[in-house]
């Protein structure tokens, strides 16, 4: 007697997201976490359309859509809000890639409006006046994802057991403790460390920083995100920061972001931290005056091709991958768990998972081989 129909190796976001899925579709799972530290306890959760890859964008309006079945029916710890995220030119000709954005999001469906200096400038006031503009796109939300993750795997039909995975095979997964667990099919959703239990590098990390504020009188509605963000996030070399802050609702201001590439030491970087910061304060400037009560990094997990892999294991039958979202893994949680639930099942996904399949990471000589 197998031990469950599927287990999740994983409680961060996606794991979570997978095993929620799965058990609503009628599955017995066993979802299984070693309580590391995750990225999903040191992202900033904020939901975003990006469209730096058609496939990505695809990914994100649909997962968007999924979130926002999802929103009105999480608990208040997940702290959920639709702020919206503005979209800021530093100079006039970044404005061409407001428009080149607004285009492509259009595309996907979703709306957002190109804002004058004025319109930015009167949205929100503590922004530097000498901004040239902007992009609005209201549907873009926040969530804490930690919770989302923790509330997810609530989920009737789940049984949630903290202990860590020290190899998997086909139909079994072995435990620090020396017992086994046995199921037809295992997911890996364990980031960065299923690198360790595939025995190969599949996932680079890249190091991110975040700075909180104290509390101070709510003065920020949108999540407030620099045009240059997509090409930091997508450097695949060196240190990076691009200007991202969200406004937490107890009054703290989260300031982002960081990228080190291949860095997984989780040390803070003080000179990167003071690049940052002083790269947030050329968007808000009043942010010199207030205190900065709190630092923490957290590691992405990133693909070579800086696209997740959804979908089976090119050699390892009965192997599923949720992994390598980077970035965006809380964004895109409920669509990978749409994919991957048809996938397993033997169902057409909901999109198409082509660009997301594992084996395009493979050579044809390795699986012929396998
Ligand atoms: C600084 C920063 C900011 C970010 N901001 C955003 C954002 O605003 N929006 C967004 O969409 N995304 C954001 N992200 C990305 C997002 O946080 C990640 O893509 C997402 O959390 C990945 O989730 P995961 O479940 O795949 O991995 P993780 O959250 O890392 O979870 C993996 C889990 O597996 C467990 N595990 C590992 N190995 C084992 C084992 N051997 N046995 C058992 N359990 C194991 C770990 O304990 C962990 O709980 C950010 C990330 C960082 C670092």
């Amino acid at each position: 007697m197998m031990d469950a129909d599927i287990i999740v190796v994983g409680a961060g976001i996606i794991g979570s997201a997978c095993a929620s899925r799965l058990a609503q579709d009628g599955y017995r799972v066993l979802l299984v976490d070693d309580c590391q530290a995750s990225a999903t306890a040191a992202g900033m959760g904020h939901l975003v359309c990006m469209d730096d890859h058609p496939a990505e964008l695809a990914l994100c309006s649909y997962s968007l859509q999924l979130w926002h079945q999802l929103l009105p029916r999480l608990p208040a710890s997940c702290t959920a809000r639709t702020c919206g995220t503005l979209w800021l030119a530093e100079q006039e000709d970044e404005m061409t890639m407001a428009l080149t954005k607004q285009q492509r999001l259009q595309k996907q469906g979703v709306i957002s409006q190109l804002l004058s200096r004025r319109q930015l400038h009167s949205l929100e006031p503590l922004l530097t006046p000498s901004l040239a503009g902007g992009l609005r796109v209201s549907s873009d939300s926040m969530v804490y994802a930690p919770a989302v993750a923790r509330w997810l795997a609530d989920t009737p039909g789940i049984t949630l057991h903290y202990v860590r995975v020290t190899a998997i095979e086909s139909g079994r997964v072995w435990l620090s403790a020396g017992q086994s667990l046995s199921a037809p099919a295992i997911l890996l959703a364990n980031g960065l460390q299923a690198n360790a239990l595939l025995g190969q590098p599949l996932l680079q990390a890249k190091k991110g920083q975040l700075a909180i504020t104290d509390r101070y009188p709510p003065a920020i509605r949108h999540q407030l995100v620099e045009l240059g963000y997509g090409a930091s996030a997508h450097l695949r070399q060196g240190a990076s920061v691009a200007f991202n802050l969200q406004a937490r609702p107890g009054g703290q201001l989260l300031i982002g972001s960081s990228r080190q590439y291949n860095c997984s030491d989780t040390c803070i970087d003080g000179g990167l931290l003071a690049q940052m910061l002083q790269r947030a304060q050329q968007f808000v400037p009043q942010l010199e005056q207030m205190t900065i009560i709190r630092c923490w990094s957290g590691l992405r997990a990133a693909s070579a091709d800086g696209l997740p892999l959804l979908g089976e294991h090119p050699t390892h039958a009965g192997v599923w991958l949720a992994l390598g979202h980077e970035g965006l893994g809380v964004t895109t949680a409920p669509a990978t768990a749409m994919i991957l639930s048809a996938l397993i099942q033997g169902h057409t996904p909901p999109l198409s998972a082509e660009a997301f399949a594992p084996r395009r990471l493979w050579s044809h000589q390795e699986v012929r081989h396998a």
